[in-house]
């Protein structure tokens, strides 16, 4: 099949359109899935696949939870839309949650701006930073290898230069910097800096922790110059790294912190927090979303705070990652598993990643290539052991089959 067949079959197109009536951002899809049920998903011809993907690190409680589907189905015949000109119903208790999330169980003290993805949740983030600094003093420094989104600014702001050439003119007032190197960063520092902005634990670019001194030394950078310290959390926040936020295993409190992948479970949402004294510096009409905040986004993030926090998410993230860990370690290729709880990577000896991830779809596995060399697992943080059973089973034999 050509491209464009490939790209027609899967996505269902009509047989008789000349061309896929999806545009080219993504290569050809290779399956279309029809319904999920926990960390299981089934295709177009019911074949069965186990999921450690979840999204991209988005269905944290598993597919179709029925927690999550019901407050979904029951905001539906409720009440969609009203505008932000109203208060919504779930907006202070999702917002009331997060803030005490934030603070590891008792409230941080900062508000929340909800809005519909990670892109606009940093978008928020980097408005309130200009905002904050003033004229003058506007520069956000970011890391190499980040990433942060595709809209304009957080394309500008993700450290990956073969990503911005084609788009050029970017937003300006970006600075990148090595990762993990505390000297390097205060030296792009200056009066125009307006605040740092880092991922706790690199997902796009290759699951990369940050070292807790790096973390540390960020935080006391920030309180000695007085810039913030902004944190995206959108693919780390909620548990997946085995604590609430991936900032807390550094024992420091940013300033603002952006989250939206597991928020919803799959319903679209984001959200920027920011201490009270720093979100104060926006006014009435400085930021806006019409759909942020909505009450069907919200009540399926209500039902997700409140199931995680029943099922001490983290914790399952710690022990189901410390299992894959074991299990995945006794495959001869396998090298080095950096992460932390269940957002890993895992390196190959003498295998190519993404030709083994496309491998192990064909044979019911979904994780993703993040590197030419690693795999990156992010399953949901629901899995047990038999999950971990059935990945292994798969590809252990594709990793014998690809190494011969
Ligand atoms: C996915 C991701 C984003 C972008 O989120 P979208 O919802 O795709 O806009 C931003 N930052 C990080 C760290 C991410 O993993």
């Amino acid at each position: 099949m050509t491209v464009q067949e490939t790209h027609r079959h899967a996505t269902g197109a009509e047989p008789a359109m000349a061309a896929c009536p999806i545009m080219p951002t993504y290569g050809p899809p290779t399956v279309q899935f029809l319904r999920g049920e926990g960390a299981y998903l089934w295709d177009r011809e019911d074949k069965k696949y186990v999921d450690f993907l979840s999204g991209l690190a988005v269905t944290s409680l598993g597919h179709a939870h029925p927690a999550v589907a019901e407050a979904i189905a029951a905001q539906a015949n409720r009440l969609l839309h009203v505008s932000n000109l109203y208060a919504t119903e779930h907006n202070a208790h999702v917002a009331t949650e997060i803030d005490r999330l934030v603070g590891d169980g008792t409230p941080a003290g900062g508000q929340v701006f909800f809005c519909n993805s990670g892109a606009e949740a940093n978008e928020a983030a980097l408005k309130l930073a200009r905002r904050f600094g003033g004229h003058g003093r506007h520069q956000v420094v970011c890391a190499l290898d980040s990433f942060h989104g595709r809209t304009l600014a957080t394309l500008a702001a993700t450290g990956q230069p073969a990503k911005w050439e084609t788009f050029q003119p970017l937003p300006e007032g970006f600075k990148h910097v090595v990762w993990n190197d505390l000297a390097e960063l205060e030296k792009s520092l200056d009066e125009t800096t307006a605040a740092i902005f880092l991922e706790p634990v690199q997902g796009e670019g290759g699951v990369n922790p940050a070292t807790v001194e790096y973390f540390q030394g960020v935080r006391a950078l920030c309180d000695e110059r007085g810039m913030l310290m902004m944190v995206d959390e959108v693919q780390t926040g909620l548990g997946r790294t085995g604590r609430w936020f991936g900032f807390q295993h550094f024992d420091v409190q940013p300033d603002v912190i952006t989250l939206a992948k597991a928020l919803g479970n799959g319903m679209p949402i984001g959200a920027c927090w920011a201490k009270a004294d720093v979100a104060a510096a926006f006014q009435p009409g400085d930021h806006a979303t019409t759909y942020g905040g909505q009450p069907m986004a919200t009540s399926a993030a209500r039902a997700v705070l409140e199931t995680m926090q029943a099922i001490d998410a983290p914790a399952l993230a710690r022990s189901a990652g410390d299992t894959i860990r074991t299990a995945f370690s006794a495959l001869p290729q396998v090298g080095e598993i950096r992460g932390l709880g269940l957002l890993l990577a895992v390196e190959l000896n003498g295998v190519n990643a993404q030709v083994a991830a496309a491998r192990c779809l064909e044979e019911g596995l979904v994780l993703n290539g993040v590197t030419p060399t690693a795999l990156r697992l992010a399953p949901p943080l629901v899995i047990t052991d038999n999950h971990v059973k059935e990945a292994v089973a798969i590809l252990g034999p594709i990793l014998d089959e690809l190494s011969t």
